[in-house]
């Protein structure tokens, strides 16, 4: 089958590519670099099937052109799916498969490296080393061990998240209106409610889907709910924090260190090199000059088995759609709440 590929980087092409050759090469896969979005939609012309990636534009008017050229099918090599209007893709006869498993490794240990580069201050110490300054003085970190960590959301990714961090000798409480006997067997784990998460936690650590009901879900109020010094770390979904809130945490020294893969505007910053412009999101660059922020830029996933993993499953979901087969990671239009 004829695959339109957006959003492509090298590292993308170098997995698919791989992918598609195991399969023993069943789909014609050309790339794109730019992101799919309403003037870019001509280009799949007469391509039934077409693949992107988080910050495609899979709106309305996008799938209006997508359909009226021939495309049939949408697979989205990541597991969110906030980008796209599934009720528009169902009106107009477009199924969208996305992959909703892969390595919760390459996540969970992100998050974890996260916490010790803010704790252990390791980008400081890293640069203090290369410019020869030897000097410990404002390094200074805590122990893992002993401290409580809140596990918001323990599905794949926070449980493997909580099963490291009790490696480390960490307290564990959970958050999710949908516990998981795997959480609660580990030792000395216990869910309670948000208010009680947020107060009790040293670190906390977001590994819930972004919905409708969550959006903003650490805002003004839950950050003041928050232990003094509190260590946040994001590798969700960015819009589960209101970043004006959190800077203002910051600035108060209630939130003491903030790690974050995702940031709630970053489909205009992220995955492409901006070193030679001038960037014009205010919030980002303040939230940048703070010495206790550590940004990386949606990496988390970035390991060779995740990409292995997403890029088999979206091969084998095109070539399902293709042979008339069920397709095992659909995403249904009734599935339109979890943004
Ligand atoms: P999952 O579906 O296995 O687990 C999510 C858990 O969150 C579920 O147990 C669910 O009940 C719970 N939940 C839902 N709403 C909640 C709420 N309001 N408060 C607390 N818990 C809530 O998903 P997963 O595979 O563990 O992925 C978690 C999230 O990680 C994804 O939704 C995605 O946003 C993010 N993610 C980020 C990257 C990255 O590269 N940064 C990569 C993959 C996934």
């Amino acid at each position: 089958m004829k695959v339109a590929v957006f959003s492509t980087e090298p590292y993308d092409r170098q997995f698919l590519t791989a992918a598609n050759a195991a399969a023993g090469a069943p789909h014609e896969l050309v790339y794109f670099d730019v992101r799919l979005e309403l003037k870019t939609a001509v280009l799949a012309a007469g391509f039934p099937a077409v693949c992107v990636f988080v910050n495609d534009e899979v709106n309305a008017e996008t799938l209006d052109v997508l359909a009226s050229q021939g495309t049939r099918l949408i697979a989205l090599r990541c597991t969110g799916y906030n980008n796209v209007d599934l009720a528009a893709a169902d009106a107009l006869g477009i199924k969208i498969v996305r992959v909703v498993v892969y390595s919760p490794y390459s996540v969970a240990e992100h998050a974890v490296g996260l916490i010790q580069m803010l704790n252990r201050k390791l980008y400081r110490a890293y640069s203090r080393v290369r410019d020869d300054n030897f000097s410990l003085n404002g390094l200074l970190g805590f122990d893992l061990h002993g401290k409580t960590v809140g596990v918001v959301g323990t599905g794949k990714i926070g449980i493997i998240f909580a099963q490291i961090m009790q490696g480390f000798g960490c307290r564990l409480l959970g958050y999710d209106p949908y516990p998981s006997p795997k959480f609660e067997a580990l030792d000395g784990a216990r869910y309670v409610d948000l208010p009680e998460l947020l107060s009790q936690s040293d670190i906390i650590s977001l590994h819930c889907p972004l919905t409708p009901e969550n959006d903003h879900l650490i805002n003004a109020t839950t950050v003041e709910q928050m232990k003094n010094g509190v260590m946040l770390i994001n590798t969700s979904r960015g819009k589960l924090i209101d970043t004006k809130a959190a800077i203002h945490g910051i600035k108060s020294g209630k939130i003491g260190y903030l790690g974050i893969d995702v940031y709630e505007e970053e489909a205009n910053l992220f995955f492409r090199d901006l070193s030679d412009t001038v960037i014009q999101d205010d919030t980002f660059q303040l939230l940048q000059s703070f010495p206790n922020v550590v940004i990386t830029a949606h990496q988390a996933f970035f390991t060779r088995e995740a990409l292995n993993d997403i890029t088999t499953t979206t091969i084998a979901s095109i070539s399902d759609f293709e042979q008339g087969n069920p397709l095992k990671d659909e995403v249904k239009p009734s599935e339109k709440a979890a943004v």
